[in-house]
């Protein structure tokens, strides 16, 4: 069976195929949204492990598709006595208009600017002056957003890089702003009905009753694709360092068979302003049970060196091309997809084996958690 969808619709109806009969299914959409989020509750336990998909539009149907996969092929191999201790619920497509435009963000129809979703969790818009600042942004905004040209601009963003690797300014354009709409990472200036929909679903989930909280987000993009071999690398990225307790569950527990990425700049606060792990464990604080949450990550990055200058590139170009176009050219768009979405078929079963990886781990976890 072909798990990945070419469109939104076809995604959503696979996954609601698979899904009925598995459990209990809901959708969720707030009413300025234009595509509702599915969403399957398997199991009746109060350890509740969420997984969710499509936060990011431009990564497609990765996410969908290993969702698919773990509900037609390995929800057998979960014992009954897992399926009392614990729900796990897969969230599908939160970014169902980012999917449709193959876009990574969300337009925002109200205010405008183009909105990171995963900048945009749990963040206090009540006060402009309480936005969080990243005044490093602003020094690459400029050749980020520069006139698209395929030589002098990838110079330019390379020696950008070269420059300014080890004083902090290259990392921080993907941490997130929050002043720039149609920059990069930008976080938005309130919570989208997106992400309020996706704090309902948690809400939900979570009732009066949960014991603890395990979730995980299927993304793509960080790391490698190795062409010739036809192999991916796949990585859990918690937002902690190395020695902290969530760290080291993922690590010794819960996945031990996917390479952890701890974030040892995250020792008093998190690097990624806005993001959904970081909410969901700021969220449910008060409730004093467990939570750990990561995200999946699948490498598209051929180049261990020009990937993120390319990546940078594409994402400035589209915006370039937005602002003064009023659409995305077609080079670029079909640059950005590949970036982050590889349309080798050999990519696309070499991301979804590895979701299987961490699916086992995950059931082998629930399993012996509960014998
Ligand atoms: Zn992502």
């Amino acid at each position: 069976m072909n798990f990945y969808s070419e469109n939104w619709f076809e995604a959503t109806q696979k996954f609601v195929r698979n899904a009925n009969g598995a459990g209990v299914l809901s959708f969720y959409k707030a009413p300025s949204m234009q595509y509702e989020v599915s969403c399957v509750m398997i199991g009746s336990g109060d350890d509740k492990i969420v997984i969710n998909s499509g936060v990011h539009g431009i990564e497609g149907y990765f996410g969908s598709a290993a969702q698919n996969m773990f509900l037609s092929n390995m929800l057998p191999k979960i014992s009954e006595k897992a399926l009392d201790k614990f729900s796990i619920v897969l969230i599908h497509v939160i970014n169902g208009w980012g999917m449709q435009n193959r876009t990574r963000e969300v337009f925002d129809k109200k205010n405008g600017g183009l909105i990171d979703l995963n900048r945009n969790f749990g963040i206090d818009f009540s006060k402009p002056e309480n936005l969080p600042g990243n005044p490093k942004y602003a020094i690459a905004h400029p050749v980020l957003l520069s006139k698209p040209d395929k030589i002098i601009k990838k110079e330019a963003i390379k020696n950008f890089r070269q420059k300014h690797l080890k004083d902090g300014v290259w990392a921080a354009i993907s941490n997130g702003q929050y002043y720039e709409p149609y920059g990069l990472f930008y976080g938005g200036c309130e919570t989208l009905p997106e992400n309020k929909t996706t704090m309902r679903i948690y809400d939900d989930i979570m009732g009066n009753n949960a014991k603890s909280l395990i979730s995980v987000g299927l993304h793509t993009g960080l790391g490698r694709f190795y062409r010739k071999r036809a192999e991916v690398t796949s990585t859990v990225l918690v937002s902690h360092p190395e020695t902290h307790k969530n760290t080291l569950f993922f690590k010794n527990t819960l996945t031990p068979n996917v390479p952890i990425v701890p974030d040892n700049d995250a020792v008093n606060a998190p690097t990624l302003l806005g993001d959904l792990v970081d909410c969901l464990e700021n969220r449910y604080k008060f409730k004093n049970i467990p939570i750990y949450t990561a995200d999946f990550e699948v490498g598209t990055g051929e180049f261990p060196i020009m990937s993120p200058v390319y990546k940078r590139m594409d994402m400035g170009d589209a915006r370039y091309d937005l602002l003064h176009y009023g659409e995305i050219n077609h080079e670029t768009w079909a640059n950005l997809t590949e970036s982050w979405y590889p349309s080798d078929k050999r990519w696309k079963d070499a991301a979804l084996r590895h979701a299987e990886v961490l699916f086992n781990d995950i059931i082998n976890y629930m399993n012996k958690a509960s014998r």
